[in-house]
Parts: structure tokens; C-alpha cells; sequence
């Protein structure tokens, strides 16, 4: 493609004088890979067209939503129903309380939710919750854990435990982030020590219990059981962010998935986004009723918004998890994601270069490291310019997956065993080029 020929590069250029970076969301600006962002035309099932008409295979996904695929029969003709019937009310509707109890029926640990417009906006509303309900300010989250931007979120570890976090964003005072505590995820010992020191004081522990933000790491499961138990040996709130997992990596979510390995498990909060509004503006936080109570305007909690519950937003809503709720779903999903995974590492073996990849459901990480890594600091261990060869090599050939190591990668119902096939031929081809490297 020559430059003058590159709508991409002209778009790009457009955009980069009317918005920061040219992009709405920092990731999209392909800033840690390099090369020029390929701005997106059109969509359908697996594959999306960029400016250029260039197909890709597309294991984003939206970041998550598109569990589907793209462009799905039921939920199109959901949302141009929905659409004729009007964008918003600013009052309630049916179709919030028909999303609430569809959510409801598939995560059992809630019994109530309140619906808002994106994961930001959940989490940073179930800290406000958490707090108002115990009374309490302090909260622990997880380094390499993402949360959405909410201020009190965008820390990093202190000096020590005794010490609360520092902000990681300009523009965010030390005082807001001075309760927030980071810890090392699957640190057993650290979060023992740090229940010990502040646990009376703690509001909530949030945690990503598969975290898709630094690539793909599962909390282990004794360190899961830990959390439950100190949570609840302190009267602090386990809060899930599943905004990510939630529908994602099963029907009931990452919880659903722990509570296989630990009987009776349950998070006392959990935040939802992404796969619950198909695509739509659309995310979720929930708990038990006596945690719920306490939120406007029936406690003393505020949370609000304009297009909360929007009803072009839960006609989506409500047609994915139609859909994703037929028998053996969840079954092909993983059959797929896991058929990808085992031919990536097939292809990487071959090569003779270090690969190692997990996934759960439709969700999906690997990493060009020989074992999988239990946290952020090992995450980071990943070669950036391996990985950044290994993804132009795949955009060239039509692949598209997260244009940075540290996110994980999404398999939709719309992607066929061709696809994934046509995927790992493209990988082996990468692969022998860095092997020869
Ligand atoms: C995407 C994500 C968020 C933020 O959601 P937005 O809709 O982008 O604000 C929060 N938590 C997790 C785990 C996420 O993956």
C-alpha cells in the first residue's frame, strides 16, 4: 500500500488534529506496536473491513462485547425494533427490568443490579457502594488489575504496606488514591500481611479473578479461597470486576468458574460491562439486597445518569444473552478458543520458540515465554518487541488480535474452525520468521 493510498494513514491524519492522538481510547492509537491504526470501516461475524477494505479475522472483539461476532440476525433486528420505539426516556422501562432479571437468573450471587453506561462507571459506583455500606474508605486492588479510570483506581504500590498507592495518571491528587492499597496478585503471604495491618478499615477488595487486563493471568485458586476468607473474616466486600469475564469466560462468569473448584463460592459484589450490552453502552454492578439498599434513592449512597439503562442499550443487552443462553454454547466457544491456543503453541513448538498460552470459554491469552506468568511483574517480562513482530506479522495476513502484550484476545461465536485454522497457517508463518530471526 502506497502512502498516498492509505485511507488508514489519512484518516489517521485527520484525526489526530480534531482528537488526542487521533484516538477515543489510548490502546487504539497502536502507540506500543508501532505502525498505524487501522480505522474500521465495517463489520460482520468474525471479520471486520478496514478503511483500506482490508479484511481481518478480529480477535478483539470490541475489547470483549462481541461474543456473537459482529452484525448477529437476532440482535440487529432487536435493536432497529427497539430504535423505532425510541432512544431514550429518561424514564423507566420494561425492558431494564426484563435485562436485570435476565442478569440476575445467570449470576446467583446478586440479587439486585443497577444499570449504567460503561465499566468505568460500575466499578467506580461499587466502590462508592462498598464504602457507604461499611463504612469504611480503604480498598485493595490488584497491580495489573484494571478497573476502568475512575480516580481512586489509577495508583500503583506504594513503598510498603504500611504505605497506600501513588497515582499512575497526571492529574489525579496523592489524597485520592491515599486509600487505595495495591497489592501483588496471587501474593498470599503480602495479602495475609495486609488484611492483618488495615483489615478493619477496609471497604472492599477488588479483583479481576481472571484478569484480561495484563494479558491473561487467573487468580490461583487457593489464593481465590484466601480472598473469600479474609473478605470475610473482616466484614470486607469481595467485589469481582467481571466487566471483562462476566458471559465471557461462562453463563455465570468467572465466579461460576471458581466456585467449580470451591463449593458455595460467592463474590458479595459483582460489576458487569462489556458482553452484557452486545456492543451497546452498557455495563452493570450488583450484590445482595442489604448491600443494594443502600444506594439512592433508597439509601443514602448517590449513583445516577442520564442514559442509565438505555433502552436501545438493553434491547442489545437483552438479545445477546438470549442467545449466548442456548444449550452448548459456552461448550463450542471453548472448543474453539482451546483448538486456538493448542495450534498457536503447536505452531510456536515447531519453531522452537518460547510459547505458553491459557483461555477460559471464549477469552484467550498467550504469551512468548516457556510458563505462564502469576503476575504483573512476570507479565512484563514478555520480549515487547517479539511480541510487537509477531503482531504486524498477523496483521499483514489478515489477523488482527490486541495491538499490545498486556491484553488478552476474544473468540466469538461467528468464528469458524476455518478461521481459526487460517489464523494458526498465519501464525506457523510468523513463527518461522522470528525463529529464523
Ligand atoms: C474494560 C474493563 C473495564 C472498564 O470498562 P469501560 O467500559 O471501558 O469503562 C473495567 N474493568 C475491567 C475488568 C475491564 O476489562
Amino acid at each position: 500500500m502506497t502512502q498516498q493510498h492509505d485511507q488508514n494513514q489519512t484518516l489517521f491524519e485527520r484525526a489526530r488534529h480534531v482528537i488526542p492522538g487521533g484516538v477515543n481510547s489510548p490502546v487504539r492509537a497502536f502507540k506500543a506496536v508501532g505502525g498505524t491504526p487501522r480505522f474500521i470501516k465495517r463489520a460482520q461475524g468474525a471479520y471486520f473491513w478496514d478503511a483500506n477494505d482490508q479484511k481481518y479475522i478480529d480477535y478483539i472483539g470490541s475489547w470483549g462485547p462481541m461474543i456473537l461476532g459482529h452484525g448477529h440476525p437476532a440482535v440487529v433486528e432487536a435493536v432497529q425494533k427497539a430504535v423505532l420505539d425510541g432512544f431514550s426516556f429518561g424514564a423507566p422501562t420494561e425492558r431494564e427490568v426484563e435485562l436485570a432479571e435476565a442478569i440476575l437468573a445467570r449470576v446467583p450471587s446478586m440479587d439486585m443490579v443497577r444499570l449504567v453506561s460503561s465499566g468505568t462507571e460500575a466499578a467506580m459506583s461499587a466502590i462508592r457502594l462498598a464504602r457507604g455500606a461499611t463504612g469504611r474508605n480503604k480498598l485493595i486492588k490488584f497491580e495489573g488489575c484494571y478497573h476502568g479510570h475512575a480516580d481512586a483506581l489509577l495508583v500503583k504500590a506504594g513503598s510498603g504496606l504500611a504505605t497506600f498507592g501513588n497515582p499512575t495518571s497526571a492529574g489525579v491528587p496523592p489524597e485520592v488514591v491515599q486509600h487505595t492499597l495495591v497489592l501483588e496478585y496471587n501474593h498470599v503471604a503480602q495479602l495475609e500481611e495486609a488484611f492483618a495491618l488495615h483489615g478493619k478499615d477496609i471497604a472492599c477488595l477488588m479483583i479481576e479473578p481472571i484478569a484480561g487486563n495484563m494479558n491473561f493471568v487467573r487468580a490461583s485458586v487457593p489464593f481465590m479461597k484466601r480472598c473469600r476468607e479474609l473478605c470475610t473474616e473482616h466484614g470486607t466486600l469481595l467485589v469481582f470486576d467481571e466487566v471483562m469475564t462476566g458471559f465471557r469466560v461462562a453463563l455465570g462468569g468467572a465466579q461460576s468458574v471458581y466456585a467449580r473448584a470451591l463449593p458455595g463460592f460467592e463474590p458479595d459484589m459483582t460489576v458487569l460491562g462489556k458482553v452484557i450490552g452486545g456492543g451497546m453502552p452498557l455495563a452493570a454492578f450488583g450484590a445482595k439486597r442489604a448491600v443494594m439498599e443502600h444506594l439512592a434513592p433508597l439509601g443514602a449512597v448517590y449513583q445516577a445518569g442520564t442514559l442509565s439503562g438505555n433502552p436501545v442499550a438493553t434491547a442489545c443487552g437483552l438479545a445477546t444473552l438470549q442467545q449466548i443462553s442456548q444449550p452448548g454454547f459456552y461448550d463450542d466457544l471453548s472448543r474453539k478458543t482451546s483448538q486456538l491456543v493448542a495450534g498457536l503453541q503447536a505452531a510456536a513448538d515447531a519453531q522452537g520458540l518460547p510459547f505458553c498460552g491459557d483461555s477460559e470459554g471464549g477469552m484467550f491469552g498467550f504469551f512468548l515465554m516457556s510458563e505462564l506468568p502469576q503476575n504483573y511483574p512476570k507479565v512484563m517480562t514478555t520480549n515487547g518487541a517479539r511480541f510487537n513482530q509477531l503482531f504486524h506479522g498477523l496483521l499483514d495476513r489478515g489477523v488482527y488480535i490486541a495491538p499490545a502484550l498486556y491484553e488478552a484476545g476474544f473468540v466469538s461465536a461467528a468464528h469458524s474452525d476455518a478461521d481459526i485454522e487460517q489464523t494458526i497457517v498465519a501464525a506457523t508463518e510468523v513463527f518461522r520468521l522470528l525463529g529464523s530471526a
